[in-house]
């Protein structure tokens, strides 16, 4: 391998400061995991403080460096003051993950207004404040990514998921603007649709819709959390400098 592929190809982290949004658990504790072995300083936020603190010892085992901050995405307030601080004890804010997100499953017909307004919140507004807030930092140093966690529901829709798959659809539409608004100063934005990966999210649908799930997907299992978390470093890395407004989807070819 050449000096130059390595280069091209590696996905070495040292260095750069990064913030991951529901980080307790699932997707997000992966990706906080897999950027910090990479070589990063990962925040990692959640209103979990308890499991946030299981993360932060994972990673703090292997020897990189990690700090909890409790915070709720919708708290716009808290936000600001989480990449302020963020920013001001480690001396910038280059990596910017928006994975917090719920489910609360409903058909339309019967879906209520607190269900609606509560993933709106979380999944885009949330996205959206910690967008605005690491949008500073990132252009003052002409360098950053931001990487949102959407949905293959929010590109081909869900039957019982029409709040969710409207927030991760707009989550998709932020992406592709903020991308356009800061690519002049050097900040990338893109979005990983996942489909179906084995976390506490999925469990909760069940074994029997999960068996019927498998069988759409052509690779013939459910996803795990690295495959999110690989596909998330390749976007943070160097090598991904020159892809922005896109989103990079990691379904097994459920969509394809
Ligand atoms: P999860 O439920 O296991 O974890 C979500 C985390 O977000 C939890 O730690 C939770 O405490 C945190 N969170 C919830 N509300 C918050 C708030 N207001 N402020 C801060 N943190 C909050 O879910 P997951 O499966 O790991 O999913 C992570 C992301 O990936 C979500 O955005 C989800 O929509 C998306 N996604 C997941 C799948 C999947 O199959 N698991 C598929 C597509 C997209």
């Amino acid at each position: 391998m050449t000096e130059e592929t390595k280069r091209r190809i590696s996905t070495d982290l040292t260095g750069q400061i990064a913030l991951v949004t529901g980080a307790a658990r699932g997707l997000g504790r992966a990706i906080a995991v897999s950027l910090a072995q990479s070589g990063a300083k990962v925040a990692c936020v959640d209103v979990n403080a308890e499991s946030l603190a299981e993360t932060v010892a994972t990673i703090a085992a292997t020897g990189a460096a990690a700090k909890a901050m409790a915070c709720d995405v919708t708290d716009g307030d808290r936000v600001a003051e989480v990449v302020k601080q963020v920013a001001e004890d480690w001396g910038g804010l280059h990596i910017l993950i928006n994975n917090a997100g719920i489910t609360r499953d409903n058909v339309v017909m019967r879906m209520k207004d607190d269900q609606w307004d509560a993933v709106i919140a979380i999944n885009l507004r949330g996205t959206f404040l910690f967008t605005r807030a690491a949008a500073k930092p990132m252009m003052k140093a002409r360098r950053g990514r931001i990487i949102n966690i959407a949905s293959v529901s929010g590109l081909m829709g869900n039957p019982g998921q029409a709040n969710y798959s409207a927030s991760k659809a707009g989550v998709i539409g932020l992406t592709r603007t903020v991308a356009k608004e800061l690519a002049g100063r050097n900040v990338t934005v893109n979005a990983v649709a996942p489909g179906f990966i084995a976390t506490e999210m999925t469990a909760a649908l069940g074994e029997e819709i999960l068996e019927a799930v498998r069988k759409q997907i052509p690779l013939g299992r459910l996803g795990d959390p690295q495959d999110v978390a690989d596909a998330v470093l390749f976007l943070a890395s160097e090598a991904a400098g020159f892809i922005t407004g896109q989103v990079l989807t990691v379904d097994g070819g459920l969509t394809a």
